[in-house]
């Protein structure tokens, strides 16, 4: 008998990793009406996102290739409430997101330690909640390893890999010529501050020497945008799990050893003079570790081709980039290469759940894909698009009786459907447009007004695929006689690209700031959405009008109370341009 009290809970789903894969997982099923446990060991969400390791979010490159869904839902929202991008704050962009579901269980400081499986089943985990000294046993139909390390492998015996695969293996170029267990290392951050006079800095014993010769391929610059330390990597030749408390050890060490050198080093310690210390990650951040094995294993060739498969669920865009395993003590060799890869290919959703246990979905850095085409799905936007993916087809497993595999032979579609209508999208596929917008008469005087109802809710190609007009312009949709609408589903223009004045680049591209710089301007949300709109529909008791004002997210859903036999959208104002851009307006048929 424990001397500790267990708590039993019993949901539909349980996530296991409250990073962005798992945090967008647990949302995208609840909003789908699924029970949700999410466990995670930290005392905030966010997983390398968070204020505890400050990487900032990327994802695929190229224009108007920007991850929406979920993420651009906490970007945007992280726009509109953090302009001067406090990492306290967008911890709590995370949190209310999760804590804003009735259908989630949030179980944070608590780490899934064990598990029971029945047949090929897990049908319960167990986990240590730090803060209460309580055991909760979770029992569920279905779980989502995010954990990053794979913490259920080991637990239900699902088969994993850990390491690089040999080039034969997949006859990937990229590949090392042998397989071996070499890794990606883990980094530690340093967020920098400029202050308006000296700071000085005294080293610690401890600290590593670092020198000149160390840093010829590395090249340290707090007034640079990108710097954030990303190359102070160390484990990459060492057990990615089993060493993580000694590298944490050395990665410290060298943090301190390398500010020591920016500080007190005769030639640099000029232009560093005002900077000072404000943080230094004190959790590593973690690159790669165990991948599960799938029912397809995604590869170099996948990427490369822009990964063209008829179960596509999510994509990526970001470079193969496959850092040295060496770390900072490869001190010859570049600390990445960047092997370019298509923007956007495709990923399968064959490759997000376990080739053997029945129940058990993953998502994040952790999924079926060898050690190259992780090199560049591991990117946080995508871990994203990987997790709201894993949470829909979760809720149609639980909603229908499925295992993860039967929602791929027998739901696909419908999975995929259910994605793009949650704002994700799915290069080469278009979005079924609800049947009562393309029934309906469509009036209006804004440019290009059909493309509201053509299914692409972003630009492609040449294609703008909006309805534009200035403020006052408006989209009327008269309904076939006899047929009424509950709500409406509405996808503004959120400026993909985040285009910014030139210098303004750190100010709306990146989500985080990292080094904080004197003089710091606030950032805002993109000038293109569309802020204030009135919806003003016919009912049976007369004209009503729902009047949004300060809008500043991209999807936005209204319901229209009383039902309505015809639907008015008039556009006020944006947040600075002089053109609005509807993406998307459908009626949706009232129940
Ligand atoms: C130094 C570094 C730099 C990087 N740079 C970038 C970058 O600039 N941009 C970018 O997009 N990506 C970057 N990446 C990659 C990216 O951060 C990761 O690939 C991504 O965070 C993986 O997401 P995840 O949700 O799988 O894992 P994580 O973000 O690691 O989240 C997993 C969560 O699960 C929790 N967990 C683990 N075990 C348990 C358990 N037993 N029980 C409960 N919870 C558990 C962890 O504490 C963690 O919070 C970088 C990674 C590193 C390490």
């Amino acid at each position: 008998m424990s001397p500790f009290p267990i708590v039993t809970l019993k949901t539909d789903f349980c996530v296991v990793g409250g990073g962005l894969s798992g945090l967008s997982a647990a949302v995208a099923a609840a909003r789908r009406g699924t029970g949700v446990v999410l466990v995670q060991d930290r005392p905030m969400l966010g997983g390398n996102a968070s204020s505890e390791v400050r990487m900032w979010i990327c994802g695929a490159h190229g224009e108007n290739m920007r991850e929406t869904g979920i993420v651009e839902e906490l970007e945007l929202e992280n726009q509109h409430r953090n302009p001067y991008k406090n990492y306290s704050i967008w911890d709590s962009v995370m949190l209310e997101i999760v804590k804003k579901e009735p259908n989630i269980t949030l179980l944070l400081n608590t780490t899934c330690t064990d598990g029971r499986m029945e047949g090929n089943k897990l049908r319960e985990i167990s986990c240590w909640q730090m803060t209460t000294q309580k055991i909760f046993r979770i029992e569920a139909k279905l779980f989502a390893d995010c954990s990053g390390d794979s913490v259920l492998a080991p637990v239900t015996g699902a088969p994993f890999r850990m390491g690089r695969e040999g080039r034969s293996e997949y006859g990937e170029s990229i590949a090392p010529e042998q397989a071996d267990a070499r890794t990606m290392g883990m980094s530690t951050m340093i967020v920098a501050r400029e202050y308006p006079g000296e700071r000085k800095f005294v080293a610690p014993s401890w600290a590593r020497k670092v020198t000149k010769e160390d840093l010829k391929l590395r090249t340290p610059d707090m007034r640079n945008p990108g710097e954030n330390f990303w190359y102070l990597e160390l484990g990459g030749m060492r057990d990615a799990i089993g060493d993580t408390e000694e590298v944490r050890d050395e990665l410290l060490k060298l943090a301190y050893g390398i500010w020591d050198y920016l500080k007190n080093d005769p030639e640099e310690r000029d232009k560093n003079r005002n900077f000072d210390i404000d943080w230094i990650g004190i959790l590593p951040g973690k690159r790669e570790s165990r991948r599960y094995i799938g029912d397809y294993v995604m590869t170099q060739h996948d990427v490369s081709s822009g990964g063209r498969f008829d179960d596509i669920v999510a994509y990526g865009g970001w470079t193969m980039d496959d850092h040295h395993p060496g770390g900072f003590d490869a001190k010859d060799e570049p600390p990445t290469i960047f092997h370019p890869a298509p923007s956007p290919y495709g990923i399968p959703y064959r490759s997000l759940y376990s080739k053997t246990v029945e129940n058990l979905f993953f998502a994040g850095r952790n999924i079926s894909v060898t050690h190259t085409a992780m090199s560049s799905t591991r990117v946080m936007a995508t871990c994203a698009l990987l997790g709201q993916a894993v949470g829909n087809a979760a809720a149609i497993a639980s909603r229908e009786g499925l295992s993860p595999r039967e929602v791929g032979k027998k739901r696909i579609r419908l999975l995929q459907e259910n994605l793009m209508d949650d704002d994700c999208y799915l290069p080469g596929l278009r979005r079924r447009v609800s049947p009562l917008a393309m029934e309906s008469r469509l009036e209006s005087d804004m440019e290009n007004a059909e493309a509201v109802r053509n299914g692409v809710d972003r630009p492609v190609g040449g294609a703008g695929n909006a309805a534009e007009g200035k403020a006052g312009s408006f989209l009327r949709y008269l309904l076939p006689a006899g047929r009424e609408a509950g709500s409406v589903r509405l996808v503004f223009d959120s400026d993909l690209d985040r285009k910014t004045l030139p210098g303004e680049e750190a100010k709306l591209r990146r989500p985080m700031f990292h080094n904080l710089l004197l003089h710091r301007e606030a950032s805002y949300t993109p000038k293109t959405l569309v802020r204030d709109f009135d919806l003003i529909y016919k009912t049976a008791e007369g004209e009503k009008t729902i009047a949004v004002r300060g809008n500043y997210q991209r999807l936005v859903r209204v319901s229209l109370p009383g039902k309505a036999s015809e639907v008015t959208l008039r556009i006020l104002a944006t947040h600075g341009e002089e053109t609005a851009r509807v993406f998307a307006f459908d009626v949706i048929e009232a129940e």
